[in-house]
C-alpha cells in the first residue's frame, strides 16, 4: 500500500541530479547536527543548508492530505508524530543557524531546485558561510 519511508526515493534522486546538473555538491543523507538524531536528504555542510525532501503520505501533505481509513487512530497518531518531530527538528537546526528547506516530492523538480539553489546562493553571499 504505502511504499516504506527511507533514502532514496525517485523525488531525491531526481532532485540529486538537477542540483548537479547545476553544478551544486552536497552530501547525502547524513546528520546535519551532531547529537541530533535528524538525517537530512541532502545537505551543504558549510553553507549550512539541510534539505528534506517530505514524502506527502509520511510527512501529511495538506494537498494530498488523504489518510487511510482502515486504521485510522494508528495512521493518524503516526504521521501527527512525524509532523510534530519535522517541526521540533526544524526549529533546533534554525537555533544552531542552518537554513532549512523543505520541499514536497509533490512540488515540481526545477521549483525546488531553484529553492535550493538560491538558499545556498544566499549563504554563500554571507561571510560567515563563506
Ligand atoms: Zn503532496
Amino acid at each position: 500500500m504505502v511504499a516504506n519511508r527511507g533514502r532514496d526515493t525517485k523525488p531525491e534522486r531526481a532532485l540529486r541530479s538537477e542540483l548537479h546538473r547545476r553544478g551544486l555538491r552536497f552530501r547525502v543523507d547524513i546528520r546535519p547536527l551532531r547529537g541530533l538524531n535528524c538525517r537530512a536528504d541532502l545537505v551543504f555542510p558549510s553553507e549550512r543548508v539541510a534539505v528534506f525532501v517530505d514524502g506527502c503520505f509520511w510527512h501529511g501533505c495538506t494537498v494530498h492530505a488523504e489518510r487511510p481509513r482502515r486504521n485510522s487512530g494508528y495512521w493518524n497518531a503516526k504521521i501527527d508524530a512525524n509532523i510534530a518531530r519535522d517541526r521540533r527538528n526544524d526549529a533546533v537546526l534554525t537555533q544552531a543557524s542552518w537554513c532549512v528547506i523543505r520541499v514536497w516530492e509533490h512540488e515540481p523538480l526545477h521549483q525546488s531546485a531553484e529553492l535550493v539553489e538560491e538558499a545556498v546562493r544566499v549563504r554563500r553571499s554571507r561571510p560567515e558561510f563563506r
